[in-house]
């Protein structure tokens, strides 16, 4: 009895450790909520995804990029850079992605799992 205990205890630990595991290579896979976007290196703006959909004119040092956010996903809709390779990315939308505009230095990360859904609440009011 004791031993059968000690078992579907060690059952019980190796199920979570595992799914742990799968949640950790899967969690950048998660619906993403906010989109933070960079300029030269300094958080400029943060844009909930789930929101209506906006265009974010941002600053870029040497040119001007347009954001487009909205509907769970974000993307690079207009930019004045050389090689539109910012522009060609597409659209973005679960945590972990980027979209980089090099010559212009804007990058947006998409961030905001499941876990931190509470937090994200609280800062849209
Ligand atoms: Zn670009």
């Amino acid at each position: 009895m004791k031993k059968n205990d000690l078992i579907l205890l060690f059952g019980v630990l190796l199920l979570a450790a595992v799914l742990a595991l799968v949640f950790f290579f899967t969690g950048e896979r998660e619906p993403a909520l906010t989109a933070d976007i960079y300029v030269a290196g300094a958080l400029w703006a943060s844009v909930p995804l789930d929101g209506p959909i906006r265009d974010i004119r941002t600053p870029g040092a040497g040119g001007v990029n347009v954001v487009r956010v909205g509907d769970g996903e974000a993307y690079m809709l207009e930019a004045d850079c050389p090689g539109q390779v910012c522009v060609a990315q597409g659209p973005a939308g679960r945590t972990g992605q980027t979209i980089a505009c090099l010559p212009h230095r804007v990058l947006i990360v998409l961030s905001g799992g499941r876990g931190e859904r509470g937090e994200v609440d609280v800062i849209a009011g």
